[in-house]
């Protein structure tokens, strides 16, 4: 049996350190926004290389303070592409401001910066470009658009810890990058945590006020903005810097699986990597004629798989008041029907992914 994902096997490597984390926190007391959670935020900022990381509750609320703290309101438009998890968008809606959608391109899955002016109206105030399955987008083009337009940028990096383009990691382009460390993610707590990294110390200050009920600092009951409670605890700072330490070989791990699966499978659509990018598949998706079949095949030989994401955002149920229609995004909408996300974790063997080329190329030449 090879599992999608395996978080117990990275769990067995660490936990001693893990054991020993928790228990500092229990002797310590301090549960939320406390020690370890400010030692968590600079660890991570440094491997980001970037000066401010503000840890939070989770990648959703991430979106939703570094939104917020660049000024997008009520009637704004955010630009961002269909093809994400619904969370890039949730809190674009809950902020009064409307996702406007840009389709992206046929090879990376990533925006297409080609799209985006196009897309440009007077009420538009960000753009949010998402590194889908953990690359980044192309943004030096897509920075470049959000000057000449005056217009905020945000990176939705929850499927990106790490990644780089052009040798710049996320936060490097924008004026925040934003990650979660839901348990899957490349970078997983053993619960729900996120957080936002920025250059800007202006807008870590405002996040920093933002993330627990818009207390002013140094107050307790003075409440100098509207926030409200996207707070990290420190048991989930704890086990993050941990599994940060490892991160980076992971990392290389997954680049090599990666590799591997890229040399072996036969038939199928094989992921294209940008030539200025180095990612850090967070999935590892390949195209295929008939992924529902295909993946009820490889169910059989004990191989589960996965689809990111069958539903564009555009064609959602929760969001048709939005007024997009099929054929609105050909190439999102396309690579919808085709896609099949193979196992992909670091702990995976090189024995386990040949395993999967070979039930994904026999089943292919037996069509
Ligand atoms: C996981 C994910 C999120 C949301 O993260 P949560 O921690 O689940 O709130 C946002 N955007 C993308 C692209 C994601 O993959």
């Amino acid at each position: 049996m090879i599992p999608f994902v395996d978080l117990k096997v990275q769990f067995e490597s660490i936990k001693i350190e893990i054991a020993r984390e928790l228990a500092d926190v229990l002797e310590a007391q301090q549960f939320i926004l406390g020690p370890k959670v400010k030692q968590f935020e600079k660890e991570f900022a440094k491997a980001h290389n970037i000066e401010f990381c503000l840890g939070c509750s989770n990648g959703t609320s991430a979106i939703r303070l570094a939104l917020s703290a660049l000024g997008v309101k009520q009637g704004d438009e955010v630009i961002t592409t269909p093809h994400t998890f619904i969370a890039t968008v949730e809190p674009i809606i809950e902020l009064g401001a409307v996702p406007v959608f840009v389709d992206i391109k046929a090879d990376t899955y990533c925006m297409d910066p080609d799209k985006i002016e196009e897309a440009i109206t007077e009420k538009t105030k960000a753009i949010i470009a998402v590194h889908i399955y953990g690359q980044m987008c192309e943004m030096d083009r897509i920075q470049e658009i959000a000057q000449k337009y005056n217009l905020v940028l945000i990176e939705d990096a929850a499927q990106a810890h790490l990644s780089t383009y052009k040798g710049f990691y996320p936060g490097h382009y924008s004026d925040a990058a934003t990650f979660s460390f839901y348990p899957g993610k490349n970078l997983g707590a053993y619960g729900d945590a996120g957080a936002v990294i920025t250059k800007h110390k202006d807008v870590y200050e405002k996040m920093f006020v933002l993330r627990n009920h818009g207390r002013a600092p140094g107050s307790k009951y003075e409440h100098a903005h509207f926030g409200t409670n996207e707070r990290m605890d420190d048991m989930q700072a704890g086990v993050l810097s941990v599994k940060l330490r490892y991160l980076q070989k992971w990392t290389e791990q997954r680049r090599k699986h990666a590799y591997l699966y890229s040399q072996t499978l036969k038939h199928v659509v094989v992921p294209a990597v940008h030539t200025d990018s180095s990612p850090v598949w967070h999935l590892y998706v390949i195209q295929t004629e008939d992924p529902a079949l295909l993946a009820e095949h490889l169910k059989k030989e004990g191989i589960e798989t996965g689809v990111h994401y069958p539903i564009p955002l555009h064609m959602q149920p929760a969001l048709q008041w939005l007024g997009y229609k099929q054929g609105d995004f050909p190439v999102t909408e396309a690579l919808s029907k085709h896609i099949l996300s193979l196992p992909m974790f670091a702990e995976l063997t090189d024995e386990q992914i040949r395993h999967v080329s070979t039930a994904v190329n026999r089943y292919c030449e037996s069509q």
